[in-house]
C-alpha cells in the first residue's frame, strides 16, 4: 500500500483539500483504488458543534459522521465512500489516549504527545489501511506547516514513513508564491521557510504544489528546487483555475503531477482516462443555456456554507446543459425587504439547511412567493420544514403554526422533535445522522424524478414533521411522497399541480457527482428552465 500526505505551507485556503481530490481523481483514473481521508489537528471531536462562520459546511457521511467539507470534495473527485474512520481529529486523539488512560491501559506511564499522541494517530492510519483495503491512501493535514496543534500529526507521520519505509510515502507540500507588485516577481522565501520547518521535523517534501496568481518561471522553478532539496520538475505550478473547479485535475494533469508522483512511489500504472471528466468540465464551462436560481439562506455571505449545494446545482446544470446562476439571498433581508422585491426575475427557489431563528421569516416568505407565483421550489431539510410551516399557515389556516426550535409554546407545532430526541442534551454527534431509507409513493413527482420506489439518502436534524398534523395537511393539498419504511417520519412533501415544488427531509447535495448528478436537482434545474422559457425570460 502506498501513502501520499499533503501538507500546506505559508497560509491556508490554498486548495489543499481541492488538490488532494484531483491527484485522487488523476490516480483513480490511472486504474489505482485511492481512498482520501483528512486529519484536522483542533480539538474538537468533530465539526459538528461548529457555527458555520468557523467552518463553513458540516458534510456527513453515510455512516452518520459529520466531517470537515474537503470530504465532499473527495467524494465527488473519486468514487470513493468515506466512513468516520476517514476524518480524524486532534478531539478524537485526545478523547481516546484519555479514556485508555482513565482505564489504565498505560500501565503506570506517564502519558505523553510522543509517544502516546502519535501512537493513537498511527494506528488510525492503520484502521484505514486494514479495513479499507486500498492500493494508495491519499491523506490531507489540516492547518498549516508550524502550527502547534499540528505538530503531532507530522511527528506521526514522520514515524509512520519509517515504518512503512520511504519508498511507499510520498508527501506533497501545498504552498503559495506570493507576487510582489513593487518588485514584479513571484517570492520563494515563504515556501523555503515553511520547506524548511517541515525538514526540522524529519520530513522532506517531495513534490511542492506552488499556488500562484501568475505564471511560475523557471528561474523560480529552479530557487525553489534548489532551496527545498526538491528536484525541479517536482515543483509544480498549481494557477488559479479560470472557470471550474473541477479543471484542476486537467491542469495539473498537464503539469505532470501524477506522473511525478507515481514515479515518487514507484507506480507502474497506465495514462489516466480523463475523457468523461473532460466531457463534464466542458460542459460546465461552455453551457449552451442559463439559469437563475435564488439560494435563500442565513449564511449566505460565507463561500463554503452550502458548499455541496452548490456543486449539485453546477452538476445538475451540467447535466441540463445549462449554466445555473445562483442569486444569493440573505433571508433577514427578504424579510425586511419582501419576496418579491428580493426574488423578482428568478427562475427557481432553493431554501438549504440550517438551525435556530434569525431569517426564518424570510425564508417563508420566499415558500410562499414559489407556491403562489408557480415558481419552482427545492427545500433542503429545514427548507422542508420552512415549507410545511408556510402551508399550514397559509393553506391550513393554522395561524402560528411553527416548528417547536423557534417557537416553544406555538398552538400549532407542526414541526417538533421526535420522542428519542426529547430527553438528548449532549450536542455533539446527536441529531438523527446519516442514510436512512424513504419509500416514495406511487404517482409522485420525487418518484417520477428517482425513478425508483425507494432511496437512501443522508440526514442531519433534530426536528420532524407532526404526524398529527398528517391528515389535516392530504386533505389541504400537501401530499407527503415519500416517508421512512414504516410510514412514521415524512422525508418529501410536494405540492401535486405546481410545476415542482419538492422539499426533503435530508441532504440530496451529498451524494451529486459530476457526472452523476441527483435526480431531484437536475428535476428541479429542468424545471427553472421550462419556467424560464414559459415566462420568455
Ligand atoms: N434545524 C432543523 C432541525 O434540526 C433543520 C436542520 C437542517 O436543516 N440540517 O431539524
Amino acid at each position: 500500500m502506498k501513502y501520499i500526505f499533503f501538507t500546506g505551507g505559508v497560509v491556508s485556503s490554498l486548495g489543499k483539500g481541492l488538490a488532494a481530490a484531483s491527484l485522487g481523481t488523476l490516480l483513480e483514473r490511472r486504474g489505482l483504488k485511492v481512498v482520501l481521508q483528512k486529519f484536522d489537528p483542533y480539538l474538537n471531536v468533530d465539526p459538528g458543534t461548529m457555527s458555520p462562520y468557523q467552518h463553513g459546511e458540516v458534510y456527513v457521511l453515510d455512516d452518520g459522521a459529520e466531517t470537515d467539507l474537503d470530504l465532499g470534495h473527495y467524494e465527488r473527485f473519486t468514487s470513493c465512500n468515506l466512513s468516520r474512520l476517514n476524518n480524524l481529529t486532534s478531539g478524537q486523539v485526545y478523547e481516546t489516549v484519555i479514556r485508555r488512560e482513565r482505564k489504565g491501559e498505560y500501565l503506570g506511564s506517564t502519558v505523553q504527545v510522543i509517544p502516546h499522541v502519535t501512537d493513537e494517530i498511527k494506528n488510525r492510519m492503520r484502521a484505514v489501511a486494514e479495513s479499507m483495503g486500498a492500493d494508495v491512501i491519499i491523506t490531507e493535514i489540516g492547518g498549516t506547516t508550524g502550527d502547534i496543534e499540528g505538530l503531532p500529526f507530522l511527528e506521526a507521520l514522520r514515524q509512520f514513513k519509517d515504518e512503512v519505509g520511504q519508498e511507499n510515502v510520498a508527501f506533497v507540500h501545498v504552498t503559495l508564491l506570493p507576487f510582489i507588485k513593487a518588485a514584479g516577481e513571484l517570492k520563494t522565501k515563504p515556501t523555503q521557510q515553511s520547506v524548511a520547518k517541515l525538514r526540522e521535523i524529519g520530513i522532506q517534501p517531495q513534490v511542492l504544489l506552488c499556488r500562484s496568481e501568475h505564471p511560475v518561471e523557471d528561474d523560480v522553478r529552479n530557487k525553489l528546487a534548489m532551496f527545498c532539496n526538491v528536484p525541479k520538475d517536482a515543483v509544480i505550478p498549481f494557477l488559479d483555475v479560470a472557470d471550474s473547479i473541477y479543471e484542476a485535475p486537467l491542469r495539473l494533469h498537464e503539469e505532470k503531477f501524477d506522473d511525478i508522483v507515481c514515479r515518487c512511489l514507484g507506480l507502474k500504472v497506465p495514462d489516466p482516462d480523463l475523457s468523461s471528466w473532460r466531457q463534464f468540465v466542458a460542459r460546465v464551462v461552455h453551457p449552451a443555456q442559463k439559469v437563475k436560481i435564488a439560494v435563500v439562506g442565513k449564511y449566505i455571505e460565507l463561500q463554503d456554507a452550502y458548499k455541496s449545494i452548490y456543486e449539485a446545482l453546477t452538476h445538475a446544470g451540467a447535466a441540463n446543459d445549462t449554466r445555473v446562476v445562483v442569486q444569493k439571498v440573505d433571508a433577514q433581508e427578504l424579510d425586511e425587504e419582501g419576496a418579491e422585491k428580493l426574488l423578482a426575475g428568478c427562475q427557481g427557489i432553493l431554501i438549504p439547511g440550517g438551525f435556530g431563528e434569525r431569517g426564518i421569516e424570510g425564508k417563508v416568505g420566499a415558500a410562499r412567493y414559489a407556491r403562489e407565483n408557480g415558481i419552482p421550489y427545492f427545500g433542503l431539510c429545514l427548507g422542508m420544514q420552512i415549507a410545511v410551516i408556510e402551508y399550514a399557515r397559509d393553506v391550513c389556516g393554522l395561524t402560528g403554526a411553527d416548528s417547536t426550535e423557534f417557537t416553544k409554546d406555538t398552538p400549532h407545532p407542526v414541526i417538533c422533535l421526535l420522542e428519542e430526541q426529547q430527553h438528548i442534551e449532549e450536542k455533539g454527534g446527536s441529531m438523527r445522522l446519516g442514510t436512512w431509507r424513504t419509500v416514495l409513493q406511487e404517482g409522485s413527482k420525487a418518484r417520477e424524478l428517482y425513478g425508483t420506489d425507494t432511496v437512501s439518502e443522508r440526514h442531519r436534524h433534530r426536528y420532524e414533521f407532526n404526524q398529527s398534523y398528517r391528515e389535516l395537511f392530504e386533505k389541504a393539498g400537501l401530499r407527503l411522497s415519500g416517508t421512512s419504511p414504516d410510514g412514521d417520519l415524512a422525508e418529501i412533501v410536494e405540492i401535486p399541480g405546481h410545476p415542482f415544488f419538492v422539499a426533503v427531509q435530508f441532504h440530496p447535495e451529498f451524494q451529486s457527482k459530476p457526472n452523476g448528478p441527483h435526480p431531484l436537482f437536475k428535476g428541479f434545474v429542468q424545471a427553472a428552465l421550462d419556467y424560464k422559457s414559459a415566462h420568455n425570460l
